[in-house]
């Protein structure tokens, strides 16, 4: 008889956005009348650019002619796209990466699961709380977070580190030898950032004890601050103790078109092995490419049209993030985060429980927000609103929580 991996059965029920859904539904079918905006999942809403559209149009046009058929292509990605990424997301900031030490894949979704094929079972996994959920799921799914306690809501195995009001919602390095270290800046729920001091503490902390950092940069194109590091690789000493996943999907609306990247350095190796060549054998096994068509369309993304095109769309969400961060803190709200990131961390008022206040502001504002609890421990009585929504109707949700307070 076939054994599965007993691994998923530890996995607690109900997934975070699915309870989101539920709920959502239930009052509607209640209240068939209320007209719900939605400001809980972060998916994008504006349309690609019509520069991405220009480019993935003459790609199809390619496919279509004997000259410009695309089969299976390179599994790291073409070299067009490694070569801009190469260039604009890095040389241009002055973070040297070679377009070899770049993989193209269909998001940073996969990339940060599939990560864990190249790194052994019995790591010591340390994560933030709250957390994008991602990080602690496939890694439980691996059998590396040991039994998930339903008392606390966390594994017996990680390692957690609070991103807490008191230290600005970044995490500090635990006593105990975290070998694997997942950090993301701008942050997923909280919207917070860490400093370059801070972050060179981390990559301080890991090539002293061979951990290795997986730096998740998904929201990197929300970063406002003329100080603040866009990149792990800004940092001196990252070269040989992280790894950093990027996205086209909050960049420039991929979200539907699905394309990502992930940067592994030469120079990283652990247990005498380069983990860019593991990373490549693994790519190269089980996965295939992302498509021609959408490729070209992420590298256009990088002409001089296409980057002022990508830009009025994150304007866009970045004018939403400021109109909650300051509607809801002019009504008496504790905000944080929405300056460099398309999230804004919301205490609730008088330490009412996430999902009290999810309810409540779903009853008497209706409008759907995601209750902190769901990304950690640490997110209780805190809710996340994304600034990806409408500016219109992100304008009238304010209004409506500022009228319901
Ligand atoms: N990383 C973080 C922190 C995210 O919040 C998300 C999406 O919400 C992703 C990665 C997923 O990105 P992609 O669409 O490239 O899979």
């Amino acid at each position: 008889m076939v054994k599965v991996n007993e691994n998923y059965g530890k996995l607690p029920g109900s997934y975070l956005f699915s309870e989101v859904a539920r709920r959502i539904a239930a009052y509607t079918a209640a209240h068939p009348e209320a007209n719900i905006i939605k400001l809980s999942i972060g998916d994008v809403t504006r349309p690609l650019a019509p520069a991405v559209i220009e480019a993935m149009h003459q790609a199809v046009e390619e496919m279509g002619t004997f000259e410009g058929f695309h089969g299976y292509g390179p599994e790291q990605g073409y070299p067009f796209l490694r070569e801009a990424i190469a260039q604009f997301d890095y040389r241009e900031r002055g973070v040297d990466i070679k377009p070899e030490e770049i993989f193209v894949s269909d998001g940073a979704k996969s990339d940060c699961g599939n990560i864990g094929d190249i790194f052994g079972v019995d790591n010591k996994v340390a994560v933030c709380d709250p957390v994008y959920p991602v990080y602690v799921d496939t890694n439980a799914m691996a059998g590396r977070a040991g039994e998930y306690q339903e008392e606390t809501g966390r594994w017996s195995n990680l390692i957690y580190m609070p991103c807490v009001e008191e230290n600005g919602f970044a995490p500090v390095p635990p006593k105990e030898r975290a070998d694997i270290i997942y950090l993301c800046f701008p942050n997923n729920p909280t919207g917070s950032m860490a400093t370059r001091e801070q972050l060179q503490q981390w990559v301080d902390y890991a090539n002293a004890n061979g951990s290795v950092i997986l730096y998740d940069s998904a929201y990197e194109a929300f970063i406002t601050g003329p100080d603040i590091p866009h990149s792990i690789f800004e940092i001196e000493g990252a070269r040989t103790c992280a790894i950093e996943f990027r996205s086209f999907s909050k960049t420039a609306g991929f979200t539907g078109n699905r394309c990502a990247y992930t940067v592994v350095p030469m120079e990283l190796e652990r247990s005498g092995v380069k983990l860019n060549a593991m990373w490549n054998r693994r790519q190269t096994t089980k996965f295939n490419g992302v498509p021609y068509v959408v490729q070209r369309g992420a590298a256009a993304i990088y002409t001089p049209q296409g980057r002022q095109q990508i830009m009025e769309s994150i304007s866009y969400y970045q004018r939403n993030a400021q109109v909650i961060r300051e509607g809801l803190t002019q009504a008496g709200l504790e905000c944080f985060g929405g300056v460099n990131a398309p999230y804004i961390w919301l205490k609730t008022p008088d330490r009412m429980g996430s999902w009290d206040f999810f309810d409540l502001v779903l009853d008497r504002a209706n409008v759907a927000i995601t209750p902190g609890v769901g990304f950690g421990p640490s997110g209780e009585g805190y809710v996340r609103l994304t600034a990806f929504g409408d500016a219109q109707a992100t304008c009238q949700a304010v209004e409506r929580i500022r009228k319901m307070l």
